[in-house]
């Protein structure tokens, strides 16, 4: 059961406060389906999205089966968002270059389930709205009615108690709007959907509860809970959160798939060194509008993905921010002025002691060792690989001289060498790794001196790969450079 109690939320922008929600206090069903009419500017949005943790109260309580969120962490935010609620958007928000499939899948990455198991139950969701036959379509490829059942699917796989949908046809014609209810109303009979519309024809005619609200406070309520259990109803007290393994930033990353490739998180170890991955994270957090996520981003970094402290490091961050556009200063007329961007990056550059911060680790490992998944020193040493190549010639494979047999003598394309090897430290806490792949030959290594090769999603290997390892002259590839820089 949720209780909403006295919620108010006040925005501020400069010099201006907005009361979007006023004392609002409502108690929802275990399973029902409540629908929250007002005309637009009333408080819908921001209710919904209160309820569903989006957004942060500025008072008031709500009590999700007995417990009060008032003093909810970030990560029991986390928790709450990918475990017990499911979100429906008017415009489905899904990911546009990746399949419907796809799109399912994502949502079930945020609670670490294995990846044939992902596949299973965004199958089976999918079966259950009557998309069986898309699953390997992409977005753009379907109607708007199919759109919004993948969104339905996804906001499904989780199992969530609560369904909260913020006008789902909003951009639907009537007759798929109904079927669309019709789902809606399925859904309710062992969940709580909340449903934000502006139209009160579809609410009358499926909703078991219409919930009027106007400016910020609730005018009516077609059928008010005092709290009390009510016949029927099932115990939900013993769905406890769960911890929540990854959150918000991996979905992120996620659709990032692109920049990123598959290797998941052996290379996001050192991607993440090299790009700031929490300055990106943060970058798109701001600007895709879900700004109570970048505070907790810190946190919920620290739990998927290393932290990384070298000797020398250049805070990214906060370089990236004050790239992001909107953060220019502004010029005085007739005068253009110089954002300094690289100054502010090249001051930023600083070395650590990392000798004395390593004796502190060790000291006080006791103390902070049941707040670190793992603790992993790396010494930037790059290992001399030689193999025997596919010309029976001896042959380096790491550090790769693939690029400078690509490029010639081109310095700046050979400083993007080091980017592209293919040598990866495996991190100390296998299980983490293990858990997101399939040995497909072999074994996991057991020894220091043992490799794996990665394979991408549909087990393939690129060719850059298959030239770095010797298995085919590089020859050819210089060869092939060769003629087309001289226009062949
Ligand atoms: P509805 O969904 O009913 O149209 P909203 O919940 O979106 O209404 O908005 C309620 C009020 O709060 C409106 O006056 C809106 O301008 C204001 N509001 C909503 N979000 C923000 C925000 N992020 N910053 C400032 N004001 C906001
Ligand atoms: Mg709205």
């Amino acid at each position: 059961m949720i209780e909403v109690k006295n919620i108010s939320k006040i925005y501020k922008t400069e010099g201006y406060e907005q009361k979007a929600l006023d004392k609002v206090s409502v108690n929802f069903r275990p399973h029902e389906f409540a629908a929250i009419l007002g005309p637009s500017g009333s408080g819908k949005t921001t209710f919904l999205n209160i309820v569903g943790g989006l957004d942060q109260y500025t008072s008031g309580d709500i009590i999700v089966n007995d417990v009060s969120t008032k003093k909810f962490k970030d990560r029991d935010w986390d928790s709450y968002r990918n475990h017990r609620v499911g979100f429906i958007f008017q415009s489905y928000n899904l990911i546009t270059h990746q399949s419907v499939l796809k799109n399912v899948e994502l949502a079930l990455t945020l609670s670490g389930v294995s990846k044939n198991e992902r596949r299973k139950k965004a199958i089976k969701a999918l079966k259950e709205v009557g998309l069986g036959k898309h699953i390997y379509k992409k977005p753009n490829q379907l109607s708007g009615g199919q759109m919004q059942r993948v969104a339905i699917a996804r906001a499904l796989i989780n199992d969530p108690e609560i369904i909260l949908a913020d006008e789902p046809t909003g951009a639907l014609d009537s007759d798929t709007s109904i079927q669309i209810m019709d789902l809606l109303k399925g859904i309710s009979e062992n969940r709580l959907v909340i449903m934000v519309t502006h139209n009160p024809d579809l609410a009358q005619e499926y909703a078991s509860r219409i919930i009027n609200l106007k400016d910020g406070k609730i005018t009516s309520d077609t059928n008010p809970y005092d709290g009390k259990k009510e016949e029927n109803e099932v115990d939900e007290n013993n769905r406890k959160l769960k911890k929540t393994n990854m959150s918000f930033l991996t979905a992120l990353t996620l659709s990032f798939n692109n920049l990123m490739t598959k290797k998941a998180r052996t290379v996001l170890v050192s991607v993440a060194g090299s790009i700031g991955i929490i300055g990106i994270a943060l970058i798109l957090a701001v600007s895709t509008g879900f700004q109570n996520y970048v505070d907790s981003i810190q946190e919920d970094t620290l739990t998927s993905y290393p932290l990384v402290v070298s000797e020398e490091a250049a805070d990214l961050t906060s370089v990236l921010l004050s790239m992001r556009s909107g953060s220019e200063v502004d010029a005085k007329e007739n005068e253009v002025k110089e954002q300094q961007y690289i100054t502010s990056m090249l001051t930023s550059v600083s070395t650590n002691d990392l000798k004395s911060f390593k004796k502190y680790l060790e000291e006080h490992e006791s103390d902070i060792k049941d707040d670190l998944s793992n603790l992993q020193y790396a010494y930037s040493v790059d290992p001399n690989i030689y193999t025997i190549d596919a010309t029976n010639k001896l042959a380096k494979i790491n550090p790769s001289n693939l690029f400078s047999s690509m490029m010639g003598n081109n310095t700046i394309m050979n400083s993007y060498s080091s980017m592209t090897s293919i040598f990866t430290q495996m991190v100390d806490n296998r299980e983490e790794v293990e858990k997101d792949y399939d040995v497909l030959a072999g074994r996991w290594p057991s020894n220091y001196d043992e490799m794996i090769i990665v394979l991408s999603e549909k087990n393939s290997i690129s060719d850059l790969l298959v030239y770095s390892l010797g298995l085919r002259d590089t020859e050819e590839l210089t060869k092939m450079v060769t003629s087309i820089m001289s226009g062949e």
